[in-house]
């Protein structure tokens, strides 16, 4: 079983044209297929999980490698993680601005370091000489996010909130996520984003942090998350609903609403959703936001999206 989101946030029907669903169920389904064909050839959660995350950093609709939204200076920093549930190991990386594909940083560093977490230029330096491939950071750049932070910055000025703007493309966050369940029953997840728009110079959000935006262990669930990453982190969102599914006995759908429909939901600010996966292939993609990129592709082959809440 492989589930996918692209992000949530101010996403309606009345929002969106034909044209523009009919491209993000496309790279949904894209990088669902992708990620199963692993699964299917009896490849590893993990290698699904990057394999289904690196097809939409390189897709420029989504908030994450290609398409990143931008720093307060017009920058682009990307943060990814990733965790295998089998043998709790798990790498991230922060602030990276020159790694085409952070997911397989997030992985370089798991697999080939001593450590979980790596920032900025050291991030870097590691992807560089682990042989990950390095762009220029004018390769992450796009219009559409530029335009983005212009109208954050014009608002800014006028003295507005800058939480109450409300972003041109109605994507306001837009993070990309994965979990898979593989045939030996191995969980993983991964996350990987630009963050949020406007974000201050080294701001962190919650996908490179472990037990908050990523988690996945095998006696419990898999769980990668999207939203208002500063609440995601407080709350610890996804060893949450790791912890609910180990402590409490609750299923995955019971533990995921608990935290993204009750916890966050009384908190306005705390935007969001999750996907989360189980050893049974059970599965949720609860979100508290108007809408939320999603999907997920099992025994039938066949890529199911959903974008709106009904
Ligand atoms: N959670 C991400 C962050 O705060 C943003 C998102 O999900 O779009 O960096």
């Amino acid at each position: 079983m492989f589930v996918m989101h692209g992000g949530a946030g101010t996403i309606t029907r009345k929002s969106m044209t034909p044209e523009a669903e009919k491209q993000y169920r496309d790279g949904m389904e894209q990088a669902l297929r992708a990620g199963y064909a692993v699964l299917q050839k009896g490849g590893t959660s993990i290698d699904a999980v990057e394999a289904g995350i690196r097809i939409l950093e390189d897709n420029p609709l989504f908030n994450a490698g290609k398409g990143a939204v931008f720093t307060h200076e017009g920058k682009n920093e990307l943060d990814a993680a990733i965790m295998d549930g089998k043998t709790m190991k798990a790498g991230s990386v922060a602030g990276v601005t020159i790694i085409r594909n952070p997911i397989s940083a997030a992985r370089a560093v798991m697999e080939k370091s001593k450590h979980v977490m790596m920032v900025g230029r050291g991030a870097e330096l590691f992807a560089t000489k682990m042989g990950l491939e390095i762009v220029d950071p004018s390769y992450f750049w796009t219009e559409k996010r530029w335009k983005a932070l212009q109208q954050q910055l014009v608002e800014e000025q006028k003295g507005k909130p800058v939480a109450s703007v409300p972003v041109p493309d109605d994507h306001k966050f837009g993070t990309v996520g994965a979990v898979a369940l593989d045939k030996e029953g191995n969980l993983a997840a991964g996350t990987s984003t630009g963050g949020i728009t406007n974000k201050m110079y080294g701001r962190v959000g919650d996908a490179p942090i472990i037990g908050a935006g990523t988690y996945a262990a095998n006696d419990s669930v898999a769980v990668s998350a999207t939203g208002a990453g500063e609440y995601f982190i407080r709350w610890t969102v996804a060893y949450d609903i790791a912890a609910l599914v180990k402590y409490k006995g609750l299923s995955v759908q019971q533990a995921a609403d608990e935290v993204v429909n009750k916890k966050l939901k009384a908190i306005p600010e705390a935007e969001g959703g999750v996907i989360a996966l189980d050893r049974q292939g059970n599965f949720a993609t609860p979100f508290n936001s108007e809408g939320m990129y999603r999907g997920w592709i099992g025994a039938d082959g066949v890529p199911h999206v959903e974008i709106y809440k009904d």
